[in-house]
C-alpha cells in the first residue's frame, strides 16, 4: 500500500505568532484533511511576512500534494498571501475584473466608499481559480505549485471552514484508490510506558494499520489508522486491528468509542437504575462534577459529601473519630468508612470515597504525596484499593484519583450480578 499523499498547513498572521490569537484554524483543516486520506504532515504558523511566506510555499511545494493557507487575503498592507503565492509561483499578480464589479457593488449597497485598498482584494496570481468567499469579502484562490495544490483561504474560521468543505475538499477528492480508516480502544489502568512496550512493533511509524497512542488523566487511547484500496477494506482492517488491541488488553480497554469515564460508568448505573453517591476528601467535588456532567444522571445521582476535613468525616459520614486518630484520615479503614457511611445516608448502592493527599506538601515518608485511598461500596460490602500516582503535580493526581474513582465504580458494578 502506497503512502499517503502529504499535506501542509500554514496559518498567517502576527496575532497568532505572538499569540494572541489562538490558531484554530489548523487543527480543523488537518481534520478534515486526515479524513479525506491525506497525512497532515506539516505545519507553519508565520507571521504577515510576504519573503517568509513565499520561502514556504516553495520549498513545501517540493514534497506536499496540497497546502492549505489561511489568513492574509484582507485589503490592508499587511495581507501579504496573494503576493506571496505569486512570487513563489513566478506569476504576477492581475485584477480579476468580475470580483472587482462584485466587491464594488458590494459596498455600494453597503453604502461604504470603495477605496483603492479594496482593489487589492480582486488581485489574483494569474492562472490561479479564484474561490467564492460567501461570508466575507475576502475571495480565496487556488494554483498549482511544483507538486503541490495550494488554496489559500481566508482567515476568520466561520468564513474559511465553508470554503475549505465547498472548494477545498472536492478538488482534493482522491481518485488513487487509497482509502484510510480510524478506530480507537480507550483503556485505563495501564501505564502508558506498559503499554507501548506491549504494543512493540505495532507501533512502528511504517506499520499498517499505524497504531498511536494518546493519554490524558490515566485514560490511554490507541488510535488505529489503516490504509486499503477501498474505503470499505479500510473501515475492515481498522476494525479488525482495534478489536484485537481490545480483546488484548481486555482487563484495562473500557470502550472503543467512549474516552469519558463518568460518561462509561454513569451509561452503567442508567442502565441499571443503580443509584450513585459519592464521599470526596482529596478531590474536593471534582468527581460529583464529573458525574453530574453526564447528561440524564439525576435519575441515579441524589446527593454526594465533600468532607474534607476529619471534623466533616465524622460529623456528616460517621467516621468514628478514633479510626481517624489511629489509621489517619489517608488509610483503607477511613476510605472504607467514608464509603459505608455515605451509601447508607444516600441509600445508594454504589458509593464511591476518596481520601488521599494532593501535594504537592503534606506528605510523610510513610504517607508521602499522590497517596490516595479509595473505597468502594456496593450493596452493603466494601472494597479498597490504595494507589500512589507518579504524577506529582495536585490537580493531575486530583484528576488521576477521580478517574480511578469513576473506573473502580464502572468495575465493581460489572463484576456485581445485578
Ligand atoms: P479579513 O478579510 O478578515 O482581514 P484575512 O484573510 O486577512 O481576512 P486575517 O486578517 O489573517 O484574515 O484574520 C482575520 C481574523 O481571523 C483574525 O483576527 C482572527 O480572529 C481570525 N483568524 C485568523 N487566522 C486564524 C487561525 N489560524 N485560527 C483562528 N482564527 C484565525
Ligand atoms: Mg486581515
Amino acid at each position: 500500500m502506497s503512502a499517503l499523499p502529504r499535506a501542509a498547513v500554514i496559518a498567517t498572521g502576527d496575532e497568532l505568532v505572538v499569540g494572541r490569537t489562538l490558531d484554530t484554524n489548523s487543527a480543523a483543516i488537518a481534520r478534515r484533511l486526515s479524513a479525506a486520506g491525506y497525512e497532515p504532515a506539516s505545519f507553519l504558523v508565520l507571521g504577515d511576512d510576504e519573503d517568509g511566506l513565499a520561502e514556504a510555499l516553495q520549498r513545501l511545494a517540493r514534497d506536499h500534494d496540497a497546502i492549505v493557507v489561511t489568513g492574509g487575503l484582507g485589503p490592508t498592507l499587511d495581507d501579504v498571501t496573494r503576493h506571496a503565492a505569486a512570487r513563489a509561483a513566478n506569476v504576477e499578480l492581475a485584477t480579476d475584473e468580475r470580483v472587482l464589479a462584485e466587491l464594488q457593488a458590494l459596498f455600494a449597497t453597503r453604502n461604504r466608499p470603495f477605496l483603492p485598498a479594496n482593489a487589492r482584494q480582486a488581485l489574483f496570481p494569474r492562472g490561479a481559480d479564484v474561490l467564492a468567499n460567501p461570508h466575507g469579502t475576502a475571495p480565496g484562490f487556488h494554483l498549482l505549485l511544483g507538486r503541490a495544490r495550494v488554496f489559500a483561504l481566508p482567515g476568520p474560521p466561520r468564513e474559511m471552514l465553508p470554503m475549505l468543505e465547498k472548494d477545498v475538499l472536492p478538488r482534493l477528492a482522491r481518485r488513487d484508490g487509497v482509502a484510510s480508516a480510524q478506530r480507537f480502544v480507550h483503556l485505563f489502568g495501564l501505564p502508558e510506558s506498559a503499554l507501548a512496550e506491549a504494543l512493540g512493533s505495532a507501533m512502528r511509524r511504517d506499520a499498517n494499520p499505524l497504531v498511536g497512542v494518546t493519554a490524558k488523566d490515566g485514560v490511554l487511547t490507541v488510535v488505529v489508522r489503516a490504509l486499503d484500496a477501498s474505503a470499505p477494506a479500510a473501515e475492515e482492517r481498522a476494525e479488525a486491528a482495534a478489536r484485537e488491541f481490545e480483546a488484548r488488553f481486555a482487563e484495562y480497554a473500557f470502550s472503543r468509542t467512549e474516552p469519558d469515564l463518568a460518561r462509561v460508568l454513569g451509561a452503567e448505573l442508567l442502565a441499571r437504575s443503580a443509584r450513585v453517591t459519592v464521599a470526596e476528601s482529596c478531590t474536593g467535588g471534582l468527581l460529583a462534577g464529573r458525574l453530574t456532567s453526564v447528561p440524564g444522571i439525576s435519575a441515579v445521582f441524589e446527593r454526594g459529601w465533600i468532607v474534607y476535613a476529619n471534623e466533616a468525616k465524622s460529623a456528616e459520614l460517621g467516621v468514628e473519630p478514633g479510626m481517624l486518630a489511629r489509621h489517619g484520615a489517608v488509610s483503607s479503614e477511613v476510605a472504607a468508612a467514608l464509603a459505608l457511611g455515605a451509601a447508607r445516608k444516600a441509600g445508594a448502592r454504589l458509593s464511591l470515597a476518596v481520601t488521599g493527599i494532593a501535594g504537592p506538601g503534606g506528605g510523610t515518608a510513610e504517607k508521602p504525596a499522590a497517596l490516595v485511598w479509595f473505597g468502594v461500596a456496593l450493596d452493603g460490602g466494601v472494597t479498597t484499593t490504595e494507589r500512589r500516582f507518579v504524577v506529582r503535580e495536585r490537580e493531575l493526581v486530583r484528576a488521576f484519583a477521580v478517574n480511578t474513582a469513576l473506573d473502580l465504580g464502572r468495575r465493581a458494578l460489572l463484576g456485581s450480578a445485578g
